[in-house]
């Protein structure tokens, strides 16, 4: 039997908490979902802003979808490269005040795109431990030297750096950590980069549109897209490549890398995954167009957030399950064990409250926990509801 083996590692697999099962939406993305025949009130998606379901860009989609169809055709370097993607990119630069911007079919492609397209055998990637899979697999893919840091660690860092003799030097982190809700020291880690001349891989899929007074993600947080205005080249387009996903807060699907002209049209040449691939159907960018008209012009969206995070932190002070050290909208509960974890998530479920768990391999062995994450589109009733759920559940 070619796949008994496989088989056996499922076993195993369940009977150490660790089978993961898909749940089936039957209704669009929000706070409140139907699964499996049951609506449930649901902490469980990257829709920060509560722009996956939103009138104005269903609107903006079959509008797109009207002029031009509903599937791009080809790559982008064939015939796929429409108007509706180059003002996309036209607008994602013009919002963060960058010389340019690159669209990409996921975040996953666009990591392993830009990585593989800038680094080889004779160089080094420096990455922080608690990083997404996919910078790490870009790591793997680009054959350069693979260094990690324990997580957020400056000086394991700079370590790593002063001993290096690679040709070329990138850091790449998250910008904000995807299990963990917390921040990378993006200042910090562009003066080590300037020191070493090393570039900075920032990978802001859960800031864009949710940090920053604006929207403007990660770089507007730590007030550093002012920079941008100076006159010289600036460090920041030198140096740092952004790049985050329009499938979280924007509520669409995508990635794009902003930095300088040099990197862009490097990549259009280089990036293999933009290369070979088919151009994302234009409909997403004139729903994007939309999305990004949303991100910068409601405030509201962001103000809202930040109230229902300082409302879940304030409610969830607990005896053995721990709150995280998070700002924003990922806000996990420390669990420990993955049966617990599970065991946990499954009883709010059948309070009809959605939370997944996190398990290893995706977080370290023993830190199990629930991932919840907030959305605009939440109500401080909602936050409410699942604070009481979790009191009398840890007290069972
Ligand atoms: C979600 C995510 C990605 C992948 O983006 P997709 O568009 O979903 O492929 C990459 N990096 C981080 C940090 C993410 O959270």
């Amino acid at each position: 039997m070619p796949f008994s083996y496989l088989a056996d590692e499922l076993k195993q697999r369940d009977a150490d908490g660790l089978l993961r099962h898909r749940r089936m939406l039957e209704s669009p993305q929000g706070a409140r979902v139907r699964v499996d025949g049951a609506d449930l009130l649901s902490f469980c998606s990257n829709d920060y802003l509560g722009l996956a379901n939103h009138p104005a860009l269903i609107e903006a989609a079959c509008r797109g979808a009207q002029q031009f169809g509903v599937g791009a055709g080809a790559s982008h370097l064939v015939t796929g490269h429409t108007l509706a993607h180059h003002q996309l990119e036209q607008s994602l630069a013009a919002f963060f005040g960058m010389p340019a911007a690159l669209l990409f079919s996921t975040g996953y492609m666009a990591n392993l795109g830009v990585v593989t397209a800038l680094l080889g055998r004779n160089d080094a990637i420096f990455a922080d431990k608690l990083n997404h899979a996919s910078l790490n697999d870009a790591a793997l893919l680009s054959r350069a030297h693979f260094k990690r840091y324990a997580h957020l660690d400056l000086s394991a860092l700079e370590g790593q750096l002063a001993a290096s003799s690679a040709r070329r030097k990138l850091v790449v982190s998250d910008a904000v950590f995807s299990m963990d809700g917390d921040l990378a020291p993006v200042p910090q880690l562009l003066a080590l980069c300037e020191k070493y001349d090393a570039w900075l891989l920032l990978d802001d899929a859960h800031g864009f549109g949710m940090l920053g007074q604006t929207g403007r993600g990660i770089l507007e947080h730590f007030g550093m897209l002012l920079d941008l205005l100076t006159p010289h080249p600036s460090p920041l387009t030198s140096r740092i490549i952004y790049m985050a996903t329009l499938g979280k807060a924007a509520g669409v699907s995508g990635a794009f890398v902003a930095g300088s002209q040099e990197l862009i049209d490097g990549l259009v040449q280089n990036a293999r995954t933009y290369i070979y691939t088919t151009a994302t159907p234009p409909m997403l960018s004139v729903a994007l167009q939309e999305s990004l008209r949303i991100i910068a012009a409601e405030d509201w969206r962001r103000e809202r957030l930040a109230q229902l995070i300082a409302h879940l932190r304030d409610g969830l002070k607990m005896q053995r399950w721990q709150r995280m050290p998070s700002e924003t909208p990922i806000q996990p509960l420390l669990i420990g064990s993955s049966k617990e974890a599970v065991a946990v998530s499954l009883a709010l479920q059948k309070k009809g409250i959605l939370v997944p768990a996190i398990r290893p391999p995706t977080v370290p062995q023993g830190t199990a926990r629930l991932r919840i994450s907030l959305s605009a589109s939440h109500c401080k009733e909602d936050v409410e509801m699942l604070v009481d759920a979790l009191h009398l559940l840890e007290r069972q």
